[in-house]
Parts: structure tokens; sequence; C-alpha cells
């Protein structure tokens, strides 16, 4: 980007440079934001995480055109007395740690409060107190299920959107049992959610709270055995891919009828430049950020994601591509599931004027051509090491 370049908002205000602080820079989002603010804005980024491998590539080598704008700090926000100073010298926090693998919500209840709950307090603090806007990360799941999900079956209401589609400032949080342990991420992220807004409304807090609907992409999670734990559970997409290039069958929790929106990592960073470049209209708002146009159920997820790997990869298909396994066997005791999760777009369209772009197909195809160009030769060397026995 050359420095001499005056971009303008939505509002046709030049855009100042911005000294951002992103917490969780060197995960899955925080990779694809850093690349598109270094690519696309003269903006500075003080870049938090625990691990920086997903923006290796951006840190190095010291010749890189940005390489005076971000700055990696490797901090764990757990404990560390350096996040206040980090807050006091951003024009903006944006806060995108958390713990947010299913896998982990059922199993590891605590950790997974305390990442979405305990470890996000300072940083809400911290920003109210010395004044700094912050941009926080939440989750569609607030929602939780839908109201249609409680009708029978057959009640023809189940087709009206009044009973399904997710508004940020009309819809219920509509969460299972405590023992359905399912639901420490979605009620820990709720919680902090009502306490920044609380702080907005109490302490003139400038927030904007985002809620992602199943961003996928490049770089999501890890495939277990190559460079992540063996016995690790990702997202749906890492799990799958992991099938796929082991030429293993995809497995189909309790039959995959749960349906999902995918929204391609591309778009939805788009919607959150937007958020960072228009304080005026993101302000004091939340929003869902999801592609409503790209409703599949995991079982048709699946039977897409076969398709398409077949094609990038030259390999044909396993003659019976997926199978059915209990949430139990699968995820253990305390699993429950989001039946449907379509966002609304009202808000985001009327603040920021953002729309997704890309059909579920096509990021299927650029996520897959990644995922096998970085992964395939791991794999087999994997498979084809002796077990000892
Ligand atoms: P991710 O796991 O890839 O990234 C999170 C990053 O936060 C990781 O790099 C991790 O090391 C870091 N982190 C966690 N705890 C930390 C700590 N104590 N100190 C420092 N760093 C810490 O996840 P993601 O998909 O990039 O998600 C980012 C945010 O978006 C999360 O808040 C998540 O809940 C939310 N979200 C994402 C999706 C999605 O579709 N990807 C959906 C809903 C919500
Ligand atoms: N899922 C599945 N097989 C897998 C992994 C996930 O059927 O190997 C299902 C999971 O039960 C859920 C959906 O896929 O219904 C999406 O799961 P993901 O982990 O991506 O997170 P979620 O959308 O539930 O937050």
């Amino acid at each position: 980007m050359a420095a001499s370049t005056v971009r303008i908002n939505l509002d046709g205000k030049p855009i100042n440079q911005l000294t951002i602080l992103m917490i969780g820079a060197g995960g899955f989002i925080g990779s694809h934001l850093c690349e598109k603010i270094l690519q696309e804005t003269p903006h500075k980024i003080l870049a938090l995480d625990v691990y920086s491998d997903k923006i290796k590539h951006l840190l190095e080598p010291d010749s890189l055109e940005w390489a005076g704008r971000i700055q990696f700090h490797r901090i764990n926000i757990k404990h560390d007395s350096r996040l206040e100073g980090l807050i006091k010298m951003s024009d903006l926090t944006i806060n995108l740690a958390a713990i947010c693998t299913p896998a982990d919500y059922n199993t590891r209840p605590l950790d997974t409060i305390y990442s979405n709950f305990i470890d996000a307090l300072p940083v809400v603090k911290y920003c109210s107190e010395n004044g700094k806007r912050l941009i926080h990360f939440s989750t569609c799941e607030v929602y939780g299920k839908t109201i249609g999900s409680f009708l029978p079956k057959d009640s023809p209401l189940r087709q009206d959107p009044a009973y399904y589609v997710l508004k940020e400032d009309a819809s219920p949080c509509i969460f299972g049992s405590i023992e359905k342990q399912r639901w420490s991420y979605a009620c820990a992220k709720q919680l902090i959610e009502r306490l920044i807004y609380a702080e907005g409304a109490e302490n003139g807090l400038e927030f904007t709270i985002v809620r992602p609907f199943n961003w996928i992409g490049p770089r999501m999670d890890f495939i277990p055995g190559i460079d992540g734990p063996s016995e690790g559970v990702p997202r749906v997409l890492a799990c799958f891919s992991n099938a796929l290039l082991r030429r293993e069958q995809l497995k189909l929790v309790d039959g995959g009828e749960s349906q999902r929106t995918f929204v391609y990592i591309k778009d939805a960073i788009e919607a959150v430049l937007l958020m960072i470049e228009n304080p005026d209209r993101a302000n004091g708002h939340i929003f869902n950020v999801g592609n409503p146009n790209n409703e599949v159920t995991v079982r048709q997820l699946a039977e897409m994601m076969t398709a398409v790997y077949a094609n990038v990869s030259g390999e044909p298909a396993l003659e019976e591509p997926t199978v059915d396994v209990s949430s139990k066997e699968f995820y253990g005791e305390g699993y429950d599931d989001s039946d449907k999760r379509i966002p609304d777009m009202t808000i985001i369209n009327k603040q920021l004027g953002w729309n997704p772009k890309t059909s579920v197909w096509d990021l299927l195809d650029s996520t897959l051509t990644y995922q096998h160009k970085t992964y395939a030769e791991a794999v087999k060397k994997v498979i084809s090491k002796p077990t000892t026995s």
C-alpha cells in the first residue's frame, strides 16, 4: 500500500492511520485480518497471541513491505501485566482470543468459560477505563437453538422465517439444560456481550460486537497428527478435510441433519475492515456476519466436500464416503447442537452495506485446493510409516 494514498470511509471522511491491538492475531480469523490490513491499509498492528505459526509469513523476513507495521507480542492474556500498556498504545483493540472448538465445550467446560468470559474481562475493563474502542468477537452460537426447533416436526410454522431467522435485536438466546455442557461456550459469550453492552450504556465504552456464522477457509484449525494433536477434534471443515486427506469416511454426527450457513473467510474479513474504518456506523452495534444464501445440512457439506476434493486431488472418492456416528461417541457426554443458523442481514446491510459474495461450491474449491497443497504430502508420509507394535 503506497503511504501517500488517501483512503476514505463510507461517509467520505479520510481514514487516519490506526494502531490496532489484535488479541488472538495468530488464529484463523486473526491471520486473515492481519493479511488484509497489511496488504490493503496503512494501519499498524500489535499482534498478540501465544502462537504465531499462522502469521509467520507476515512477520518474516524483515524485507517485507509492511515490516514496520506489524509487531508480534507472545503474551497469554490470562496473566500478563503488559496487556493494559498495549491497549493504551492502541486506537482500537480487537479481541479474538477464545477457546472456540465444540469438542472442548463439553469436555473442558471450565477452560471454555474462563477463556470466553473471565479472560476477556480485563480487556473490556482496560478499554473502558482508558477510553479505547473495542471490537469483540462473540459468536452466532449465542442464539442457541431456533424457536422452530421446539415445534412439532410436521408443524408448517417451521417453514416460517419468523421461527428460525436469527436477528441481533429481536431473537432470544435459547440454550439447553446445565448438564448439556455444550452451552458453556454460548453462555460465556452471551455474558461477555451483556457486560460489554452494559459498559457502553453506563460508562460510554465504544464497542462493536461481531457474531460470526461459520466462517471457513484456509488455515482454519489443524489437521490432527500433522500440525495439531493426533487425538484433537477440530471444527467440521478440518475434521472432514482430515478424513478426505487420509481416504477415511467422513463422520456425520447424529446423521448430519444440523444445518449451517457457511461464509468464506475473505468475504467476512471485508465486513470486519468496514467496522474498523467506519466507527460512527459500527459503534454500539452487534453484527451478524454470515451468508444466508449458503445453507446446507452437515450431510450435504460432506457430500460437496467429497466431490470437490476428488476433483482437486484427482483421486476418486470412496464408494461410501460417509458414516453415521452418535454425538455421544464423537463428542462425549453433554454435547448438544444448534439446529439451524440463518443470519438476518438487515443491520449489517443498513450500517455498512456489506454482502457476502462467495458460494459454498466456490469457497470449498479454494479451501480444499489449499488443504491439498498444504497437507497431502505430509499425510501420505504419516500414513506410510510402519506402526510399531
Ligand atoms: P482460533 O482458535 O483460530 O483463534 C483464536 C486465537 O486466540 C488462537 O490463535 C489462540 O492461540 C488465541 N488465544 C486464545 N487464548 C489466548 C490467550 N489467553 N492469550 C493469548 N491468545 C489466546 O479461532 P478463530 O476461528 O480465529 O476465532 C476467533 C474468534 O471468533 C473467537 O472469539 C471465536 O469464538 C469467534 N468465532 C469464530 C467463528 C468462526 O467461524 N471461525 C465462529 C463463531 C465465533
Ligand atoms: N460435525 C460432524 N462431523 C464432524 C465434525 C462436526 O458431523 O466430524 C457436525 C457437528 O456436530 C455440527 C456441525 O458439524 O453439527 C458443525 O460443527 P463445527 O465443529 O464446525 O461447529 P459449530 O458449527 O457446531 O459451532
